[in-house]
């Protein structure tokens, strides 16, 4: 039996993962982990401290089962060659990935290493490729590809038919510690968990889903990011004959049509998929992009889905539709500075995801929200926190206000501000921008973009 490396990356589990149960199946195993500061640095603290968290519990699966993972760190392309000559690696496994620049980091891995690689798709439900147009193509419309994506059968699960370490003799891992400051489970025990306890209010999910005061979803995207557990596990607990599983079987189409979409055309990550958009004169106002970053836009809704960015690394779904909206489309902010932001901050922040819902936010996607649709901030407040509880909880200094007041504290008389202890100006601004205003000035900056065209 010859030795087989599987290079862990965001597949931080046992489960379900092809490239694991192949290498296992294909010699004397050697698991890593190369942690590259190019990756690890631009990440948020919160999200460094999750990652070496979810490292640490993986390490610890694989100790119980009597090996080492070997974690090393430094640029892949430098380490990994010495580790396959040092050990006489035979062939190398891993899990693929949509991003460009990781693509680009394995191919020269790859050629440096001069080995066998076999690559999988370990964390889609769906490989890319499996769901194309007539044409060859990936779908630029999500419906269709739903439509065969939900009818294809579900790949089955590679296992490991027996386990047997390669002798590493001397570990050359590197040493440290995590402090998590949170109080969440790592590793695959925790997504496990967190899948349970989702499973008991699924049915819920559907009717519940967009109010953000609400705790009615998974709170999985961040382990699906990581890969402590993989979407096709997820799928095996959920009923899709019943609408709320339907719903949250649909969320996972759209991970994986993003993931398709970036892999089809890497270009997206920095220009317009609707190339009709590249001309938008973008405002970039410097003082209004920090104001968004610090949740002090003046409008309470907004405010309070950046607060909880900034605090937690989560926000929730609608709220990102709204505080994205606001960015793009009130401030005539690039997509590009928001999605930046987001994808540093948020636990989950995932180049295809972040991208692809950016894009669609800002009506330059593919299937994108059309460009005239813009949300009012304060109706989308009204309707999704009515009661105001989402943003008392990250915005304290309105929690005075009654109900009806808190989605816009400018228009309301100054008696109810002082019984309310608001004094806009002074504990909370002024809102930056007038929507009719703004949503006029945003119609005609896309306009002109489209009269320009291509
Ligand atoms: C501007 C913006 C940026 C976003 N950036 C990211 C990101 O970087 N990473 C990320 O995983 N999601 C991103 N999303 C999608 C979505 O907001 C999160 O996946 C969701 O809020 C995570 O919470 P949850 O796991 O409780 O979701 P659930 O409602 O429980 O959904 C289950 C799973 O389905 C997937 N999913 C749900 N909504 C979407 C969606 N709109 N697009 C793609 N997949 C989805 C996620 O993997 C999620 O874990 C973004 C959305 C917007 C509007």
């Amino acid at each position: 039996m010859g030795i087989a490396m599987c290079w862990f990356r965001k597949d931080l589990r046992l489960v379900d993962n092809p490239a694991w149960a192949n290498a296992c199946n294909e010699g004397h195993v050697i698991p890593v982990f190369v942690i590259e500061p190019s990756i690890v640095n631009v990440a948020s603290i919160r999200k460094r401290e999750l990652f070496y968290s979810h490292l640490l519990a993986l390490r610890e699966q694989i100790a119980d089962l009597g090996g080492d993972l070997l974690i090393i760190e430094g640029p892949a392309q430098k380490t990994l060659p010495k580790l396959v000559r040092e050990y006489g690696v035979e062939s190398l496994h891993f899990n693929d990935d949509a991003s460009p620049s990781s693509r680009a980091r394995d191919e020269q891995v790859i050629s440096l290493t001069g080995l066998r690689a076999i690559r999988y798709w370990g964390n889609l439900i769906h490989v890319p490729g499996a769901i194309l147009t007539k044409g060859g193509s990936v779908h630029k419309v999500f419906t269709p590809f739903y439509k065969k994506w939900i009818e294809l059968e579900i790949p089955s699960y590679s296992k490991p038919e027996e386990i047997v370490f390669a002798d590493i003799g001397d570990d050359p891992s590197i040493t440290f510690s995590v402090n998590l400051s949170s109080a969440i489970t790592p590793g695959s025990l925790g997504a496990n968990q967190r899948l349970d306890e989702f499973l008991q209010k699924i049915a819920d999910y559907k009717v519940r889903r967009d109010f953000p005061s609400v705790d009615a979803t998974s709170h999985l995207s961040s382990d699906l990011h990581f890969g402590t557990i993989s979407p096709r596990t997820i799928l095996e607990f959920l009923d899709g004959s019943l609408e709320s599983g339907e719903a949250f079987i649909r969320q996972l189409a759209w991970r994986d049509w993003y993931a398709h979409l970036l892999l089809a055309s890497p270009e997206i990550i920095d220009s317009p998929a609707n190339p009709i958009y590249k001309n938008i004169k973008w405002r970039n106002a410097k003082d209004d992009y920090a104001a968004w970053k610090e949740g002090q836009t003046g409008y309470p809704i907004v405010d309070a889905g950046m607060r909880e960015l900034h605090e937690t690394g989560f926000m929730h779904n609608r709220v990102r539709m709204i505080a994205g909206s606001f960015l793009v489309k009130h401030l005539l902010i690039d997509w590009r500075l928001g999605e930046r932001h987001f994808r540093h901050l948020l636990l989950d922040g995932d180049l295809s995801q972040n991208v692809g819902n950016w894009q669609w936010v800002a009506g330059t996607g593919f299937d994108a929200a059309p460009y005239f649709r813009i949300f009012n901030p304060v109706r989308q407040s009204m309707k999704f926190d009515k009661d105001g509880e989402y943003i008392r909880k990250w915005v304290p200094e309105l929690s005075g206000l009654k109900n009806r007041e808190i989605h816009a504290p400018w228009t309301v008389d100054r008696i109810s501000l002082d019984r309310g202890g608001v004094y806009l100006g002074e504990n909370y601004p002024f809102p930056l921008v007038d929507h009719d205003i703004a949503r006029e000035r945003c119609l005609a900056t896309y306009k002109a973009a489209r009269d320009i065209g291509c």
